[in-house]
């Protein structure tokens, strides 16, 4: 079959959107990259203003699309945070956190020399905002019109064939909800707005979830504040450090400041930070139903990439979670440029379709509420192995997939300094176990 060369919108420049543009053009397509910021990155632009609803709810707000705080040090090491064949070394000079954990600034350079070293930063059309995606005819999968505003309120549109989405899935809070929210009379904010420890200084905080980000923030306020409560569902084996509790989830709160715990336990305090993840949002999609975000599942989507009647036209990169992202994202980007070239071919609409169904009735089956749809950690790394072998490459080296299972559960393990204290070198040269660590993951959230 001949090579289709198709002109192809991608919708954001962080992570996802970089290694989409690249495969993309690698692959022949014509690219523009639509980025409403200022620079590539994304999420990793730290910005330290916070939004003017600290829990998101007003939907006239400001958006500030970045989650980062201030001491934000990664929770993957080095090693799982680059490409296949454009890893996260150290580079002395011109990255200069050698950390094994290294910080966001870090992390930012990375895909700015990503970005440079790949040209796809020639492709990126700075402050244009998508805020229209929309099939021009019923029926014409593959002529879409995206539409755009610049900063300073232009307003333009342009036709395309295809149309790859990767507007990120960090920035938009979903809340913990008890009886009291509402009226309860202390501070809360989400973690999306959560920027440095300070403001909680002498105070008692309640910090909802134990992700990553809970389990962070607790740590990084626990030098300032007077106490940290960490509720969540899954009672997590913390280490003990002075001052820092652990409670079942919230069951009521008090206008008159008291927090009232399922387990009975009670305390007053004086703020909430709500580290309870996020919600798939894509405010721009005109889809007529096609796709639907439900529960935070976006539906449906063969393969967490297509919606099957519009595949291969639309595609969403990034989705998953629970996983090593860069590479999720990387391989998705391939197989999506395979596929729109005509090198890969996919399944009939009817069979992507059951194989969805199929997905979901195991989902349910093991137990797992539609809201973890698009968490990978069912199938420990079937779907990204599974994506090679699509792609015709091997599947991931052990040591990444040990290296990720050790490195999620090491925040609920290992003592306040964790980042520090392990041996990154033991794991690449598979000394060290990995997987049965997957077993005591237990994040009510992923972020
Ligand atoms: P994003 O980085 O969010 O990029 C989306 C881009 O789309 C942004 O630049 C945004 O401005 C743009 N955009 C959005 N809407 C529009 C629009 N309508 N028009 C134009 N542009 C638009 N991952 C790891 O691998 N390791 C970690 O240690 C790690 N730590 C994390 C810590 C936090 C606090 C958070 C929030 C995430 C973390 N992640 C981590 C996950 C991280 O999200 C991914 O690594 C990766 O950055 C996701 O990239 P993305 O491109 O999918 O999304």
């Amino acid at each position: 079959m001949a090579k289709r060369s198709v002109k192809a919108a991608v919708i954001g420049a962080g992570m996802s959107g970089l290694i989409a543009a690249r495969e993309l053009r690698r692959e022949g397509h014509r690219v523009v990259v639509f980025e409403k910021g200022s620079e590539v990155g994304g999420t990793w632009v730290y910005d330290p203003r916070v939004e003017s609803d600290p829990l998101g709810l007003d939907p006239g707000r400001e958006v500030i699309h970045s989650s980062m705080y201030k001491s934000l040090r990664t929770n993957l090491p080095r090693p799982i945070m680059g490409f296949l064949d454009y890893p996260c070394d150290a580079k002395p000079g011109v990255w200069d956190d050698p950390r094994p954990f290294p910080g966001h600034k870090e992390v930012l350079r990375f895909l700015q020399g990503f970005a440079a070293d790949s040209g796809v930063v020639e492709l990126v059309r700075f402050g244009h905002e998508v805020v229209r995606v929309e099939q021009v005819a019923e029926g014409r999968n593959d002529e879409w019109v995206v539409e755009w505003r610049t900063r300073d309120g232009e307003a333009s549109a342009e036709a395309f064939e295809a149309v790859v989405v990767c507007n990120g899935k960090y920035t938009e809070p979903r809340l913990a909800e008890f009886p009291g929210r509402s009226t309860w009379r202390g501070e809360q904010i989400h973690s999306h707005n959560y920027r440095i420890p300070e403001p909680y200084k002498d105070k008692i905080v309640v910090i909802i979830g134990n992700g990553p980000s809970g389990i962070d923030i607790a740590k990084d306020i626990l030098h300032v504040a007077k106490e940290v409560h960490l509720a969540s569902r899954e009672t997590t084996k913390l280490e003990i450090l002075e001052g820092l509790f652990q409670h079942s989830p919230i069951n009521h709160a008090k206008e008159d400041g008291k927090i009232v715990f399922q387990d009975g336990s009670s305390i007053y305090a004086d703020a909430i930070i709500h580290c309870s993840g996020y919600k798939y949002h894509f405010p721009f999609l005109r889809m007529n139903g096609i796709v639907n975000v439900e529960d935070n599942c976006v539906a449906p989507l063969y393969q967490h990439v297509f919606p099957p009647a519009l595949a291969p036209w639309l595609s969403f990169i990034g989705v998953p979670y629970r996983t090593i992202a860069f590479v999720v994202s990387e391989l998705q980007s391939r197989w999506v440029a395979k596929i729109l070239s005509g090198k890969i071919l996919l399944p009939s609409e009817e069979e992507m379709t059951s194989s969805v169904h199929e997905y979901y009735h195991r989902i349910e089956a093991a137990g797992w509420p539609k809201r973890h749809t698009h968490r990978l950690q069912l199938e420990k790394f079937d779907y990204e192995n599974w994506l090679a072998g699509e792609l015709g490459l091997t599947p991931l080296e052990k040591w990444r997939q040990n290296m990720y299972f050790t490195s999620v559960s090491l925040p609920m393990t290992l003592g306040e300094n964790w980042r520090d204290t392990w041996d990154a070198e033991k794991w690449m040269k598979g000394e060290a176990g990995g997987e049965e660590e997957s077993d005591k993951i237990n994040c009510t959230s992923e972020c």
